[in-house]
């Protein structure tokens, strides 16, 4: 255990308290404050490993931290999960918009909850050490420079839409994003945004990859992912 940083933005005592109990018992440096601002601040000053944020927050609800954390470059890559209300699929995907990394429901077990932020954590640690110009999921290998993809060793032919999702996704296992995320990422905030022009691209990519094709999950309601 390094005795990561995390923050915690929740207004609610009682579980802003149970968060840094169960943390702090594995070891991390945990600190909770109770509003969207002092969230911002404090971030922006102790840059944590890792931030649990509260959606349901008095004035700057979470969703407005999320995105001014994430737009800021200074901040953007602290991992953020999302504190979400049970069964409310819009919240999820409004968080995963504003850029949350990963969410978990209220009400949760801390159990559960470690175990997210155990994994975003190492996430967070492989990404940033995968920086060289081979990417490999399973049977994929991707070669950024060459904007070659090869599925068990056979090259695949992809457009160059096609090569930008799936290297998105795999440079991210296990991420899920939404059709909005990876039109973003594709083509940049301008590009007209459509759900079903990913679904089209995403179709045409597994198909051309093979049973490596299989790798790319559908998220109901959400979008997609790589890998479990
Ligand atoms: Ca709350």
């Amino acid at each position: 255990m390094a005795g990561e940083n995390i923050l915690i933005v929740e207004d609610e005592e009682d579980i802003a308290e149970l968060l840094e109990y169960n943390l702090a018992r594995q070891g991390y440096h945990a600190e909770a404050v109770d509003t969207g601002e002092k969230g911002l601040q404090i971030c922006l000053e102790t840059l944590p490993d890792l931030m649990i944020l509260d959606l349901m927050l008095p004035k700057l609800s979470g969703l407005e931290v999320c995105k001014k954390l994430k737009s800021d470059p200074a901040t953007a890559g602290v991992p953020v999960i999302m504190l979400t209300a049970k069964g409310e699929e819009e919240d999820i995907i409004a968080g995963f918009e504003a850029g949350a990394d990963d969410y978990v429901t209220k009400p949760f077990r801390p159990k559960v909850l470690l175990a997210r932020v155990r994994a975003l954590l190492r996430r967070g640690a492989v990404s940033r050490k995968s920086a060289d110009d081979e990417l490999i999921f399973e049977s994929i290998r991707i070669h950024i420079g060459r904007h070659e993809v090869f599925s068990h060793d056979e090259k695949v032919d992809l457009t160059n839409t096609e090569f930008r999702i799936l290297y998105f996704l795999a440079s991210r296992p296990g991420w899920v994003f939404t059709r909005r995320q990876i039109v973003k990422s594709v083509h940049g905030e301008d590009y007209p945004v459509t759900g079903r022009s990913v679904d089209v691209q995403v179709a045409a990519l597994r198909r051309k990859m093979g049973i490596s094709g299989d790798h790319i999950k559908t998220v109901r309601g959400v979008g997609y992912k790589m890998g479990d």
